[in-house]
């Protein structure tokens, strides 16, 4: 754990959150300034800083995280309409947080501008 790094206070819950799914690898919560109305955070519970630093080892990790990201999706009645998630690297991907997240977000008709 990063004494610094907010998602890891959150896995070790000195930082309250909404949390909506948790099993031994990954934690899921809702976003505290939700993008949409729906807008859950899915991450690892180690500090991984960003997908740029992802090792060949963690391949199952990032599958599962995925994979929990589409089953709170329909959990959350997202599926039949459609959702995104997006997931940011660095500075100039618009990452704020240097924990690895991915963003599920739905409940509305997104716009498709990426930028
Ligand atoms: P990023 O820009 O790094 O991809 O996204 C970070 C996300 O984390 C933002 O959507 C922001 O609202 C969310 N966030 C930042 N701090 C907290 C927090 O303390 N609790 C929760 N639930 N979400 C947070
Ligand atoms: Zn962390």
């Amino acid at each position: 754990m990063e004494q610094e790094c907010i998602f890891c206070r959150i896995v070790a819950r000195e930082v309250a959150s909404d949390v909506v799914y948790e099993d031994t690898e990954c934690l899921a919560f809702r976003d505290i300034a939700p993008q949409a109305p729906i807008h859950l955070l899915i991450i690892p519970k180690s500090h991984i800083p960003s997908v740029a630093e992802l090792t060949e080892g963690q391949q199952e990790l990032a599958g599962h995280l995925i994979l929990i990201a589409k089953n709170l999706a329909e959990r959350e009645g997202l599926a039949a309409k459609g959702y995104r998630l997006v997931v940011n690297c660095g500075y100039e991907g618009g990452q704020v947080v240097p924990h690895l997240h991915i963003h599920l977000i739905g409940g509305m008709k997104l716009g498709s501008k990426l930028g």
